[in-house]
Formats: C-alpha cells, sequence, structure tokens
C-alpha cells in the first residue's frame, strides 16, 4: 500500500509534468473505483489550467483554479506519466492529459479515488478531520503530547490515527517507535513528554529518509513499465520478526494491533 512517503514521491515526480499545463483530455475507462468517479469530471477539467499539485496527508491535490481534483491511491494505485497515445493496460482507470503528456491511474485493486470538489479542499469531507501533517513545522512533540493527555490506546494506535497526525501508516508507526525507544503497546497518556518529543522526531526523521530513498526513483516516473513510486527501503523492524535486531541483535517479535501488525524489538524499548 501506498504510504505518505510513496505519495509525496508521487507528487513531485508529477508534479513538474503538470503544473502550470492545461487540461487537453480527461479520460475515464473504469468509473467503479472506491467511489463512483463524478460523471461530469471531464466538463469540469477540460480546458482549465493545473495551477499546482498540493497534499494533503495521502491525498493529492490538483488545484485547477475553479476547484481542485483529488486523487487517492487506495490499496494498490500508482500515476505514471505517459505519451497520450500509449495503450492502456487493464488496471488503467484514469487519464489526464496536458498536451503531450498523460498522468495515468494504475490501479489493479480499484481502492483509489478520483473526486472532484469545488469549494476549499480542507473542507472537504474526507480530509476537513484530517489532523496534522507528519512534515509540518505544526508537528511537534508538545502538539503530541497534548493529544495523548487521557487517551488510554496503545502509542501505536494513537500515532495512526489520522485525526491527530494525518498519514503516519502502519510501517512507519512501528519503525518511529523503535527509533524513538517506546515500546509500542504503552498507553498513549503514559508517554512523556520527553518521549513525545522523541517520538516527533523520529517520524519526522523515519519519513525523511523515506523521501531520501524514494528521491532516486522520480525518473521512473516518465517510464512506461514498472510501479513507479514504490520503493524497496531497509527497515529496521518492519517485516522482520525472528530476524535479529540491528542495534542488539535480539529477535524481532511481531504482535497484532488494531488488526495489524506491530513489530518491535524486546530489549531496545525503555
Ligand atoms: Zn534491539
Amino acid at each position: 500500500m501506498p504510504e505518505l512517503p510513496e505519495v509525496e514521491i508521487t507528487r513531485r515526480g508529477i508534479e513538474p509534468h503538470l503544473a502550470r499545463r492545461r487540461i487537453t483530455a480527461v479520460i475515464v475507462r473504469n468509473r467503479a473505483l472506491r467511489w463512483p468517479v463524478p460523471r461530469n469530471l471531464a466538463a469540469r477539467l477540460l480546458g482549465r489550467e493545473i495551477r499546482a499539485v498540493g497534499r494533503r496527508a495521502k491525498y493529492l491535490l490538483f488545484d485547477c483554479g475553479t476547484g481542485t481534483l483529488i486523487l487517492h491511491l487506495g490499496m494498490s494505485g500508482s500515476l505514471r506519466i505517459v505519451p497520450p497515445d500509449e495503450p492502456p493496460g487493464p488496471y488503467d482507470h484514469f487519464d489526464l492529459a496536458v498536451g503531450d503528456v498523460s498522468v495515468r491511474l494504475r490501479d489493479p485493486r480499484r481502492f483509489g479515488a478520483v473526486l472532484w470538489t469545488a469549494g476549499d479542499p480542507a473542507q472537504h469531507p474526507l480530509l476537513a478531520h484530517l489532523g496534522v501533517e507528519p512534515l509540518s513545522g505544526a508537528f511537534t512533540g508538545g502538539m503530541l503530547h497534548a493529544a495523548m493527555r487521557g487517551r488510554r490506546v496503545a502509542i501505536k494506535l494513537a500515532i495512526m490515527d489520522h485525526r491527530i497526525v494525518a498519514g503516519v501508516g502502519n510501517i512507519y508507526a512501528s519503525e518511529s517507535l523503535f527509533r524513538a525507544g517506546i515500546h509500542p503497546r504503552t498507553p498513549a497518556r503514559r508517554v512523556s513528554a520527553a518521549r513525545c518529543e522523541r517520538l516527533a522526531s523520529a517520524v519526522r526523521a523515519t519519513l525523511e529518509a523515506a523521501l531520501a530513498a524514494g528521491g532516486s526513483t522520480l525518473r521512473d516516473f516518465v517510464q512506461s513499465d514498472g510501479s513507479p513510486g514504490y520503493f524497496q527501503q531497509q527497515y529496521h523492524v518492519y517485516d522482520r520478526a525472528g530476524e535479529a535486531c540491528r542495534t542488539c541483535g535480539r529477535p524481532i517479535q511481531r504482535v497484532v494491533q488494531g488488526q495489524r501488525s506491530t513489530f518491535f524489538c524486546p530489549r531496545c524499548p525503555t
């Protein structure tokens, strides 16, 4: 599943090809994504200039002046820049052309979304409830500590709650807690101010490291094969159950929290 770094790398990969260019074609091959693609989408978009491609949590926001195209990659979606005449594959459900290039959505599982809003995208029902952006200056240890007050839920689940922090998924939650030396089952309200500072720094460092790893894939956005934006990284704990902790050598453990796997080192957390 594309997590926040993949979405941000996707944004950086496609924006130079699309920004300040006029939309010349809109092709919807399959409307049955997570929500139906609006029938009037082409009428809304044709002839509009894409002013910028922004991002909020894992939503890509194509600012078209009169409104915003909201695009989510879901479980399996990816975007590529292709020549408009390149034949589509069976999972290529949506194209947006700006003259001599198109951005193409491929989404085998169809949990992605292509939507339109004429209003302020921040007020759209999918975005209005989202918490702070983890890569923004507003995400601090003090903010995190205040948000954890009174919460009995495990810290792992709390930092994956998008109403608190927007876009920290399962991989980056496990990795950040390991970096911060916090056991993932610790009740959120018991995480001290000092440890919240460490955790906020760890979340940012983990995401920044992923962005750095993904930066080398940017050129892939103009290749016609492969699945861009999904890059390999070396994780400290994620998906390493039974393997040796890179810090202390103990086997990494796996537990299930909120129906998701959590990976941690039993010795390193303090
Ligand atoms: Zn360890």
